[in-house]
């Protein structure tokens, strides 16, 4: 289980990455890429903030534009992967966090890593750890 309430605080400064499938799904609702998205000191594709949220947030209605075909690591949040760590677990940054269930960070997993691959990221599976908790 996981209850998200939508206060849009994962929405604010986000970092969130950019698939080529979520690429692909935006571009069709008519967005062109450089509106959207910025690339990182690590190459990566993520997503764009302006006024210090997504582009794609509306601050007064407190909703995401594109909800319905918001990037994958957005409907996967507030499971992240840290890299350095080579660690599966949820982001205490999330408001509702404490409401992750061990059986729904298990459920969301194989898109974790579905993502990942994705996004051409080699997980070393024999090290993984995957954590309901982990402080950083
Ligand atoms: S911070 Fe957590 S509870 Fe708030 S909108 Fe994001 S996922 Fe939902
Ligand atoms: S795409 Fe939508 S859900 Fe994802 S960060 Fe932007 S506003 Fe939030």
């Amino acid at each position: 289980m996981f209850k998200c309430i939508r206060c849009g605080k994962c929405c604010v400064k986000t970092q969130m990455v950019l698939g080529p499938t979520d690429i692909l799904r935006i571009t069709k609702l008519g967005y062109k890429l450089k509106e959207f998205s910025v690339i990182s000191k690590d190459g990566l594709l993520r997503l764009k903030n302006i006024n210090d949220h997504c582009v794609f947030y509306n601050p007064n209605t407190r909703k995401c534009n594109i909800y319905r075909w918001r990037p994958k690591g957005c409907r996967i949040y507030p499971i992240v992967y840290f890299i350095e760590d080579n660690i599966i677990t949820v982001d205490n940054e999330c408001t509702m966090a404490h409401t992750v269930s061990e059986e729904y960070l298990i459920q969301v997993l194989p898109e974790m890593i579905y993502l990942l691959g994705e996004l051409g990221i080699e997980v070393d599976l024999s090290g993984l750890r995957v954590l309901l908790r982990h402080r950083r």
